[in-house]
């Protein structure tokens, strides 16, 4: 890396300032200059002032919230990181009955959201059959419908999207294929890959995104996710840091670093300009407020959670999990009120991906 750049008056390398002001103008970068920017905390200030600039430019003030419910912890699948994972004996599982996703969709509804999202473990009984059932009457009370519950097969996404399904969240978590396999045991990044290329076909809007701080994981590999999320153009984008939980094998792991999440934030609002991107609710596990830290530096998604009473503890994939005791007319209204502080409105439309010509 050379150090021609030198520091201007504002203490970050000039080189790296000419290369977030090309980011914000032609939404391109190499992976040598994401990675260098990703790398570099001292510019981070800049990054996410520019990735502001870029969301007010592109998406606008208004802050899209969907309604998050956690309706099974039961998972088949086995994810080192994860408090879901199948041989985590400690924690209580549960499942909604369709009764209680509908009834908890209709509320969120009453409290103003226009879109949900059902996410879940990966829970075999759910068949396609059985969602498709809840997507229909879910999608019925003109809501939105997002679903996130995991690999199926590709028949099984088909049937979600024909009964009203319009987005898909699948985190691909890492790029680099060895890292994930090796943290997802007995599952396949080419099958990962090929559920997000199935949605996408189908028509889904398609949701991914990345955990930041896996074992192993470099600023390299981070550089690759996103250019990942471009050559797929990904239409949201979720990232988060890895907050160890003390049931699963990477209970010891050190935790994501905050600021390098944060900065993925910015460089891809920076690269993937329209795409809608959460300020997650893991980011606020980690620092207090830090939802509105991320809102202003390239966000412009909120999923508060619409899950009931105890459900919201037991939906445990990491530690520390905020408002778990707080009802979902609380969540709605403290967000609500966080959103308008900061000078932004929540979003009344249904939040779709805005697709807007490319200045080039
Ligand atoms: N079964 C669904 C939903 C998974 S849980 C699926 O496969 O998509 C949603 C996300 O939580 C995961 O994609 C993962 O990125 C994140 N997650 C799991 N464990 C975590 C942990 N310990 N810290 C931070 N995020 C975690």
């Amino acid at each position: 890396m050379s150090k021609v750049g030198h520091s201007n008056s504002q203490d970050f390398p000039i080189e790296e300032s000419a290369l977030i002001q090309q980011a914000a103008e032609t939404h391109h970068l190499t992976f040598s200059e994401i990675t260098k920017l990703l790398a570099d905390d001292a510019c981070e200030e800049l990054l996410c002032a520019a990735a502001d600039a870029v969301r007010k430019q592109f998406v606008g003030d208004g802050v899209h919230l969907r309604g998050l419910i956690e309706f099974s912890n039961i998972c088949r699948q086995d994810c080192m990181y994860c408090g879901l994972r199948r041989d985590n004996g400690k924690i209580e599982r549960y499942r909604l009955t369709a009764d209680e996703i509908v009834m908890l969709a209709e509320k969120a509804k009453g409290y103003g959201y226009r879109t949900v999202v059902l996410q879940s473990g990966e829970d075999a009984h759910f068949t396609a059959e059985r969602l498709a059932e809840i997507v229909r009457r879910i999608h019925a009370l003109d809501l939105a419908i997002t679903l996130s519950v995991g690999e199926r097969p590709r028949e099984d996404y088909a049937a979600w999207r024909a009964a009203g399904a319009d987005r898909y969240l699948l985190r691909i978590e890492t790029t680099n294929a060895e890292l994930y396999e090796r943290l997802d045991p007995g599952m396949s990044y080419e099958n990962r890959v090929r559920c997000l290329r199935d949605l996408r076909e189908l028509g889904y809007e398609v949701g991914t995104g990345s955990l930041i701080g896996l074992p192993g994981q470099t600023v390299e590999m981070l550089a690759r996710d996103i250019l990942f999320y471009q050559e797929i153009d990904a239409d949201m984008i979720g990232i988060g840091p890895l907050i160890p939980n003390g049931d699963t094998p990477l209970g010891k792991a050190a935790p994501g670093d905050w600021h390098l999440t944060r900065r993925m934030v910015a460089l891809l609002r920076l690269l993937l300009p329209e795409a809608n991107i959460p300020a997650t609710t893991a980011m606020e596990t980690m620092m207090p407020r830090g939802r509105e830290l991320i809102l202003a530096s390239g966000a412009n998604v909120v999923m508060p959670n619409v899950t009931e009473g105890d459900y919201r503890r037991k939906y445990a994939l990491y530690p520390g999990k905020i408002c778990v005791a707080d009802t979902p007319a609380d969540c709605r209204a403290c967000m609500g009120g966080r959103i308008a502080t900061m000078g932004r409105f929540v979003a009344t439309d249904k939040g779709f991906r805005k697709h807007q010509p490319r200045k080039r």
